[in-house]
């Protein structure tokens, strides 16, 4: 076995078979004698990053760390291995002399060096941004969607206009984009907004500044997109808005021919906790798996009637599929508001006004 000097001293052990030519260090691969190697690899590499806290990382050789094992077994060894010495020497050069902080729990940087290749990674802890947003024009999609025989919707998705821009801000990788729940592409999302929060991988910046960052949303995306109260979210917020179901407010426009039409208003009234089963929309049927579902409508009121047109404002429970309650999607939805008032209707705009 061939130990370099730094083993040797750490172990106070020297090896009798020593003398040989062997350059390379059986326990360390001499990554000892290296430290200030990595210590100026860290130093370029993290230059670039915001951060305060980081650990360092050492993927050490299953063989070297069993021989180290036996050796010190056999020496009734009590001092640090290779590779917590190796961490520790090079996380007290870098705190010491760069003024960055060593964070076992949650570490704002990673440098993991590889004993195989003495070659090294870098991870940097995600930044997520929280908020919510708003809809303002019809016709765009939450995420980048295709459908089957056009290819690529051909305007942006909320989660571009958005995502990017976030993504642009924080000066990272690449992003992810997550919302509480979706509307239709043809439905606008108002009143105090959707929960959303978008993760933005390898952020070089983490400032918290804002301001700007809503003005490019809305900008980019010709006032359609609009983000309100950013803030950064923590682990257990992201977890909350992850399993966030809200019940949900809509304003719907409806067409109904015809003398049922009638007295809606008292029509209406008996729609207060209503228990229905929704199978999944014909409309995105090829999206996802077809399935039944129970959900409540909570309540429906006739904000205004203009002739046949009637303008209803309708709380249900989260995930509701408020069209096809209105349609009844050719009985794919029971109860429903055609078939059980027995009235010709047709949907002429719907708007998300409330996600609590
Ligand atoms: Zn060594």
């Amino acid at each position: 076995m061939f130990l370099c000097s730094q083993c040797e001293e750490r172990l106070s052990y020297t090896d009798s078979s020593k003398g040989e030519t062997k350059e390379v260090c059986d326990l360390c691969s001499n990554l000892l004698e290296h430290i200030d190697d990595y210590f100026e690899m860290f130093r370029d590499e993290v230059k670039s990053y915001q951060f305060s806290t980081f650990l360092i990382g050492l993927r050490s050789q299953k063989d070297n760390l069993q021989r180290e094992r036996e050796l010190m077994e056999r020496l009734g060894s009590t001092a640090r291995t290779y590779k917590a010495e190796f961490q520790l020497r090079l996380g007290t050069k870098i705190e010491t002399e760069l003024g960055y902080r060593v964070d076992f729990e949650r570490p704002g940087l990673m440098f993991t060096i590889n004993q195989e290749n003495m070659d090294f990674s870098l991870w940097v802890r995600p930044v997520y941004l929280k908020g919510r947003y708003l809809k303002r024009r019809r016709g765009i999609p939450q995420s980048p969607w295709i459908k089957p025989g056009r290819g690529k919707e051909s305007e942006r998705s909320i989660s571009e206009y958005i995502g990017q821009p976030v993504c642009n801000f924080f000066e990272g990788k690449n992003y992810n984009f997550f919302a509480s729940g979706r509307e239709d592409v043809d439905a606008l999302m108002l009143g105090n907004g959707r929960p959303f929060y978008v993760e933005v991988e390898f952020p070089r910046n983490r400032s918290s500044d804002f301001v700007r960052l809503s003005k490019v949303v809305s900008a980019e995306s010709m006032e359609g997109v609009e983000i309100l109260d950013l803030s950064i979210a923590n682990p257990a917020e992201i977890e909350e808005l992850k399993n966030l179901r809200s019940d949900k407010t809509y304003e719907v426009g409806i067409t109904i021919e015809g003398d049922n039409a009638l007295n809606m208003e008292e029509k209406l009234k008996k729609y207060s906790n209503v228990k229905i089963n929704q199978k999944t929309p014909s409309r995105v049927i090829y999206l996802r798996t077809d399935k039944l579902r129970e959900r409540i409508i909570r309540s429906i009121e006739v904000k205004r009637t203009t002739g046949k047109q009637l303008v209803l404002i309708i709380k249900a429970e989260a995930g509701t599929y408020i069209k096809e309650f209105i349609t009844g999607d050719n009985g794919r939805t029971t109860p429903n508001l055609k078939d059980d008032l027995d009235i010709n209707v047709k949907i002429d705009y719907l708007n998300v006004l409330e996600v609590k």
